[in-house]
């Protein structure tokens, strides 16, 4: 026999409310913040610099430019490689709206591809088909954490002669074939937004191994002013700077990067932790008719930002919108990751798309939801999410 729904008067799974996300901060984190506010420098300085030299040891990439988020990083990533007016850059419809609109303050142009239906991550097939002569960069999007097939797009970019720039918003910590992730392209975007696998509060970076792209990219990043100018004219002063570009103030502060360095200390641990957390799903999962999980390629390690479920709408006699309410009303948390790009009203009509023009990702939009899973998380909260997912599903099996 099955309970009752919490919505039709049952008891709740829990208590108390389950997040779908929280990030993990502890005393080490506020210790090294409050040494950088004491410190009299706290904007841009020694912490950003040394959080720098970690996370470019930790990726085993040259150079890391840490800056404000990681639209910023895409921002400056893709003006660096010059991208501008009439071009046009490829990149996934299922993603986070920012991927896109960052191309558009460009004034160039978003051509979205559909995704790969097992890990929704963007179909190589599909950036070959919408390859133009304008196409002036690719943005592969590792949804959820899970690595793009990025032979296949390193392959495709290299025969057209343009660069790639990784969206590894979820993927720091993610592995391809045996490479990092932030080694594999041009560029490497990551994110440590408050909730993203390493938090900053507010946060990103660029990780590269080309030493002149790292160079314009901190020059754009901070208002277009090279640093560099008044060491080559030293009677000049260290007061005297020149304006290359009119750039951004996308930099990082010390405070931030106090924050990050604790971070990656712990990142080891958190991402074990998002992992045991993802194989207690998939192992509770595995055998329900009403939800599919999304597939693993072989040669990956998964960052587990993530952990999407698909719900078999054709097994179930609600949607996923009442579906997210009834383990709302349970208190479990969740959210949706993404409404796809082209779905959005200025996409859609600015550029005529059809919700069927990219028919994966459409269709994995009516039945995505995903699930808590954050180092923060006990197995029993975890154990929480399981039986109110089984709850509902059971409840409302058809
Ligand atoms: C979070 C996210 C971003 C933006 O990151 P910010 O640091 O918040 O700017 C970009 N792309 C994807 C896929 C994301 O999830």
């Amino acid at each position: 026999m099955t309970s009752l729904p919490a919505s039709a008067g049952g008891t709740p799974v829990r208590k108390q409310f389950l997040p779908y996300a929280l990030p993990l901060v502890g005393d080490e984190e506020k210790r090294e913040v409050l040494k950088v506010l004491d410190s009299g420098w706290i904007t841009t300085g020694p912490r950003a610099f040394e959080f720098e030299k970690r996370l470019a040891s930790y990726t085993g990439a040259a150079h890391a430019v840490v800056l404000s988020s990681c639209t910023a990083a895409l921002h400056v990533s893709l003006a660096a490689l010059g991208v501008g007016e009439g071009d046009e850059v490829v990149t996934s419809t299922m993603t986070f709206c920012s991927t896109a609109n960052v191309i558009l303050h460009l004034k160039a142009r978003p051509v979205l591809a559909d995704v790969e239906p097992g890990a929704m991550t963007i179909s190589p097939e599909e950036i070959r088909r919408r390859m133009t002569p304008r196409t002036k960069a690719i943005i592969p999007v590792h949804y959820g954490g899970h690595p793009c097939r990025m032979d296949e797009i390193a392959e495709i970019a290299r025969k057209a002669g343009v660069p790639v720039v990784e969206d590894a918003a979820h993927a720091l910590g993610a592995v391809y074939k045996g490479r990092n992730v932030g080694t594999l392209s041009a560029a490497t975007c990551f994110s440590f937004y408050a909730i993203k696998n390493l938090t900053t509060a507010e946060g990103g970076a660029v990780v590269t191994d080309d030493p002149e792209l790292a160079a314009r990219i901190r020059l754009y990043a901070f208002h277009g002013m090279s640093k560099d100018a008044w060491k080559r004219y030293t009677s000049a002063g260290s007061w005297y700077y020149e304006v290359m570009y009119p750039g951004f103030k996308y930099n990082m502060t010390d405070i931030q990067a106090a924050l990050g360095l604790c971070q990656l200390e712990k990142l080891g641990q958190f991402l074990e932790r998002r992992e045991s957390i993802a194989a207690l799903y998939d192992r509770e999962f595995a055998g329900m008719d009403e939800i599919t999980t999304l597939s693993v390629d072989s040669g990956v390690r998964h960052a587990r930002h993530l952990y999407p479920i698909m719900l078999n709408l054709e097994r179930l006699t609600i949607d996923r919108a009442r579906f997210i309410e009834e383990l709302k009303a349970e208190n479990i948390g969740t959210t949706v990751n993404f409404v796809p790009v082209h779905m959005h009203p200025y996409y859609r009509d600015t550029f005529g798309l059809k919700r069927e023009d990219f028919p994966v990702a459409a269709a994995a939009y009516d039945r995505l939801i995903s699930l808590p899973l954050y180092p923060k998380m006990t197995d029993e909260d975890a154990a929480d999410v399981v039986e109110a997912v089984r709850k509902i599903a059971a409840h409302f099996r058809r």
